[in-house]
């Protein structure tokens, strides 16, 4: 069994900024447990520009913005174990982890922050009805597959949602030669940030159809379509103002989910409504000792203000550890006073 001090569950963004800024306040055994390959989370795919701008007030790319905290890193005594899974966590801190080199193995902390970030919405979330062809993708894992494995999704595609991956991946689209036949977002206005409209959409032409969805999924074995559906206030489709748009890629940008999976098989609470990890003012989740940042609490827009409150994070198991060891001296002076009356 491994010991730590502290141990950081994923090595994007929050966890970096976690490690570091608990390891500034004095902890000493930390790491970080990363089920990648390498670190710096979801940022690795995101090659545009745009991150950096209040944490380094530089523009970066989102590797570049990760490499600062990598750097960091190299230069620290924290221990990361990349292609480290952890499976399970304990209300006890202990955790049971898997990787390659290891194999099965078990890890125990005084503290543990939980930086896991989030995954997608996929069609089934969102009940989308119709075929299932290949071609249909979420905005992420296309976004992955283009970026970080060379590949390319299709030729002419539809993106459902305008969140900020959706966004961003309609410009990458349009730069690889694809045609982005529109964007639709079902709400009346749309939900990514006003700049990633203006530069990705409007920079390139290409259309955004608020209050429009897609009804149906046409296809046998390779995406040959979408119904484009108008919808009313309630969202739901205005009969007869339906169309067939070709296509033979689908993007889904229909939201993001906090990545809480193991906190729940533990019973540690998550947020009614937002999915989350409910955590305290100072991010301690519903046990002592166990501090959560990043997605995994809640979605943020931008990578920046995850570093920031990650490092709220580190500061806070900091301070317990601080009050633990504390306690621990004060339990032993009195049992070695006990002891010598
Ligand atoms: C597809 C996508 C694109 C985005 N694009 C942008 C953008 O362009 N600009 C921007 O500012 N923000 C963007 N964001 C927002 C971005 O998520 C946040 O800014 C930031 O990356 C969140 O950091 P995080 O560390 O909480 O999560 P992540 O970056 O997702 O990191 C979580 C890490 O935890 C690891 N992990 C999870 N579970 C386990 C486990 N059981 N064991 C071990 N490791 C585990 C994961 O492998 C991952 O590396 C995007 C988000 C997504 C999902």
């Amino acid at each position: 069994m491994k010991r730590f001090e502290l141990a950081v569950i994923g090595g994007g963004p929050a966890g970096m900024a976690a490690a570091l800024e608990a390891r500034k306040r004095g902890v000493s055994r930390i790491a970080i447990l990363e089920r990648e390959p390498e670190l710096g989370g979801i940022l690795q795919q995101c090659i545009h520009s745009g991150f950096g701008l209040t944490y380094f007030e530089e523009e970066l790319t989102g590797p570049e913005y990760a490499e600062r905290f990598i750097q960091l890193l190299r230069g620290s005594d924290i221990e990361v174990l990349t292609d480290t899974t952890i499976l399970a966590i304990g209300t006890d801190r202990k955790l049971t982890a898997v990787n390659p080199v290891m194999g099965y193995f078990e890890i125990l902390a005084d503290s543990l922050i939980l930086a896991t970030g989030c995954r997608e919405k996929t069609r089934d979330s969102i009940g989308i009805p119709g075929d299932r062809p290949a071609g249909v993708f979420t905005a992420g894992s296309a976004q992955r597959f283009m970026n970080r494995e060379g590949g390319c999704i299709g030729r002419r595609a539809v993106i459902l949602g305008s969140g900020d991956v959706g966004l961003i991946m309609a410009r990458r689209l349009a730069l690889e030669g694809c045609e982005v036949v529109a964007v639709a977002e079902a709400r009346a206005v749309p939900t990514g940030l006003k700049r990633n409209v203006l530069q990705c959409l409007n920079d390139f032409g290409i259309p955004l159809l608020l209050s429009h969805t897609v009804t149906s999924i046409v296809g046998k074995e390779r995406l040959e379509g979408v119904v484009l559906s108008q919808v009313d206030e309630h969202l739901q489709p205005i009969p007869d103002q339906s169309e067939f748009i070709e296509c033979d890629a689908l993007l889904l940008s229909v939201g993001l989910i906090p990545e809480t999976d193991l906190a729940i098989q533990d019973g540690i609470p998550v947020h009614e409504t937002q999915g989350g990890l409910l955590v305290d003012e100072n991010l301690q989740c519903g046990a002592e000792g166990i501090f959560a940042c990043g997605n995994a609490v809640r979605i943020f827009d931008l990578a920046d203000s995850v570093s920031r409150q990650a490092e709220r994070a580190g500061r806070s198991a900091a301070a317990y550890l601080a009050g633990r060891k504390s306690e621990s001296a004060k339990e032993q002076a009195a049992a070695e006073r006990s002891a010598s009356i």
